[in-house]
């Protein structure tokens, strides 16, 4: 197995769960923590390795230390493995994700933002999504026809926060999720409700489906609920913690003992509509859904601005300003092939340094 991202919150429940799988670590890539790497190369003893930069690769205890993201397209091209988990953060986990597809090899993709810009031309046949909520509905899909899939938020971090206090909030503050314990880029994305608007773009393009919403649930017990057309509806229930979709994800079935089941006594749950004075983004996820030409323009405007949010050039409230100023100017946007997709991101991305 391939492991891109391996020092990251996914990438090491990734590295457990191979670890108690038994399953082989070909290739470990990792960015700039080489003090992780370097432990997660006596534990796994992969034959190659790929860091960020040169800088880091001089760090790393290994004999076969490559850098950057050619070595990456080039390692997928020589690998053996016919499974990749993909937890890189950001646009630069999706020229991995195609390539890894082109040769034949499935993706554990916890990389969402590869389906929200890309999804129109990714196979998701060859996908298994690391994510709760879809792991979630995997589970709840047998076959009934279907009349809504709704996804669960926790909120994120500044869910409780009051509105007048949110446009000077700190990084710090953005950061403390309440349930889950995540990468900075989706814990940031997590209180703009950015992160819940990629997850309907994800279940659209692995579900075939447009209709698709999400609630708030504040404990993370509760991931999606389906409703059938009869009127029914089930929901999956589990603890939060990533290693249950990870170890689908893995193992391609149910494994045993991920995780201890949720005790339900004196457990209550209480679904609330997403709030769009406090999540702006919400306003718009149902023209996002239905124009998926939109993806590469949120993503990038969000990634853009989640860098200037942390190193305090804007505000919090700007980051959802700067995605809809975006959306607004690029609406028009026709995409024909997956160069557009590459072309529009380095517009956006050289736009903002002008
Ligand atoms: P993290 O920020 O924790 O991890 C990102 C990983 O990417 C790290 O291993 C990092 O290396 C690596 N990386 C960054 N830059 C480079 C680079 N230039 N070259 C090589 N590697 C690089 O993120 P998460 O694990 O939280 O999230 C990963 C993806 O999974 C995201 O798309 C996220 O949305 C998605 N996801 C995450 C969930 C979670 O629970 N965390 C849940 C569902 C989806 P290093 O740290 O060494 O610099």
């Amino acid at each position: 197995m391939i492991v891109l991202g391996s020092t990251g919150s996914i990438g090491v429940n990734a590295l457990f769960i191979a670890k108690k799988f038994g399953i082989d670590i070909e290739v470990l890539v990792a960015g700039h923590n080489y003090k992780l790497l370097n432990e997660q190369i006596k534990t796994h003893k992969p034959k190659l390795v790929i860091v960020a930069n040169e800088g880091i690769k001089k760090k790393v205890i290994h004999s076969t230390v490559y850098c950057g993201e050619e070595a990456i397209l080039s390692m997928l091209k020589d690998s053996k493995s016919d499974l990749v988990v993909n937890a890189l953060v950001g646009f630069m986990g999706l020229t991995p994700t195609i390539e890894s597809i082109k040769l034949n090899k499935t993706v554990a993709l916890a990389n969402k933002e590869s389906l929200v810009v890309a999804g129109k031309f990714i196979d998701t046949t060859k996908i298994i999504a690391i994510d709760s909520e879809h792991f979630a509905i995997w589970y709840l899909l047998n076959g009934r026809e279907v009349s809504k899939i709704t996804i669960t938020a926790s909120g994120g971090a500044l869910r409780d926060t009051p509105l007048k206090d949110m446009e000077n909030v700190s990084l710090k503050k953005v950061l403390s999720h309440p349930n889950w314990s995540m990468g900075n880029k989706i814990t940031i994305d997590s209180a703009t409700m950015v992160n819940k608007v990629f997850e309907l773009i994800e279940t659209k393009w692995l579900f075939n489906t447009n209709k698709v919403d999400a609630l708030i649930e504040k404990n993370s017990y509760i991931h999606a609920i389906v409703d059938f057309i009869d009127g029914s509806s089930t929901m999956q229930v589990s603890n939060p913690d990533m290693k249950l979709a990870i170890a689908f994800a893995l193992n391609r079935k149910l494994s045993t003992n991920i995780l201890p089941n949720l005790d339900l006594t004196n457990k209550s749950f209480e679904f609330t509509p997403i709030d769009k004075a406090r999540y702006p983004i919400w306003e718009y996820k149902d023209e996002i859904v239905n124009n998926p030409n939109l993806g590469v323009v949120i993503n990038a405007s969000n990634e853009l601005a989640i860098s200037n949010f942390i190193s305090q050039k804007i505000s919090f409230n700007d980051i959802s300003k700067n995605i809809i100023k975006s959306m607004e100017k690029y609406n028009n946007l026709e995409i024909k092939n997956i160069d557009d997709i590459f072309l529009i991101n380095q517009e956006i991305n050289c736009l903002a340094n002008t």
